[in-house]
């Protein structure tokens, strides 16, 4: 790998509005394929990291621009969409600190991604890329020709050696049903090289234990594939092991918003810098460890040991 590799991930990233407990609304940024790239630049400073979306040309999708750009994200494949602009959504904490959602993310600009008016240059970087990285809910969000679109510029990124990596991160409401879901992950899988995925996430699609969630994602190409289980042992695979990891106990989490993104983003970046599988386990999940013990998805940037 070149000593400063092109790594994009693919996906949407929204305005947050957390209420705060005297009622009023803290806005942030976040989105999955978003954090896990917050957190891959901060892991391996030296990649390029660059986010492929799409935003609007107001105020609120400047204030994403400037978050991707002060986390040293590259911005150049972020689409100023002539008409729309980003989705947001509520997180509501009720009286027993459960939190919920809601979204407004319908019409967001990041539904045009890969249509016919999304810049052709955006799939040539991909296609480029030494990492890929995408998750379910990059594909929820696209329309069928979108993702033939993208699956097309991924095909290009592994004609070229560049791996592709995946977390599931299922989300039923993202899909008209089950099936869809299944079809189209599964029209992406065998382009997978790096799996890192939730045993939950498989369950809840597939049915899976986690044996056969690692069988599966085998049998389909993956190179290397981790299971991840909240406070349940890690497990991975290789090509000629399965490993399980027990997860250091850090007291009662806070808030494990993120917690995946940011183990996959400290877990490719370990990679990147040329770390083995089983040590990038144990780097990411002393990166989620922390991010589980503050208040929304990304942490701010001193407290973070990877940064
Ligand atoms: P996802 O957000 O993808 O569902 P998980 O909930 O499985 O991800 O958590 C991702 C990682 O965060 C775990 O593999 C683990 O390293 C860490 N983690 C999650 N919950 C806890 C916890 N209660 N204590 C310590 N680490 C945790």
């Amino acid at each position: 790998m070149n000593s400063r590799p092109l790594v994009v991930t693919i996906g949407e990233c929204m305005l947050e509005l957390v209420r705060r407990d005297d009622g009023l609304l803290r806005p942030g940024y976040a989105g999955d394929t978003f954090n896990t790239a917050v957190y891959l630049k901060r892991g391996a400073p030296k990649a390029q990291v660059a986010f492929a979306s799409a935003i609007g040309g107001d105020d609120l999708s400047d204030g994403l621009a400037r978050a991707a750009a002060d986390e040293a994200l590259r911005t150049d494949l972020l689409w100023r969409h002539p008409t729309r602009t980003i989705g947001l959504y509520l997180v509501h904490t009720d009286s027993h600190g459960e939190r919920s959602f809601t979204y407004y993310r319908d019409r967001s600009a990041a539904r045009d991604c890969f249509t016919a008016a999304y810049p052709r240059h955006i799939d040539d970087a991909i296609a480029s890329a030494d990492l890929a990285y995408l998750s379910g809910i990059t594909l929820s969000t696209l329309t069928a020709d979108a993702r033939t679109r993208l699956l097309n510029a991924l095909r290009r990124t592994r004609d070229s050696h560049g791996h592709i990596a995946f977390d599931l991160n299922y989300r039923p409401r993202g899909w008209d049903n089950p099936a869809a879901a299944r079809n189209a992950v599964a029209s992406f899988l065998p382009w997978v090289t790096i799996a890192l995925t939730s045993a939950e996430d498989e369950l809840a699609l597939w049915g899976d234990t986690v044996d056969e969630t690692i069988d599966r994602y085998r049998r389909t190409g993956a190179e290397e594939v981790v299971v991840k289980h909240g406070p349940g042992d890690t497990v991975l695979a290789t090509a000629d092991q399965v490993r399980r990891f027990p997860v250091r106990r850090v007291g009662q989490p806070l808030d494990t918003t993120g917690a995946g993104d940011s183990f996959n983003g400290a877990y490719l970046a370990a990679r990147l810098n040329g770390e083995p599988p089983d040590k990038a386990v144990h780097t990411a999940a002393r990166c989620a460890a922390e991010v589980i013990m503050v208040p929304g998805a990304i942490v701010p940037r001193h407290h973070t040991a990877t940064a």
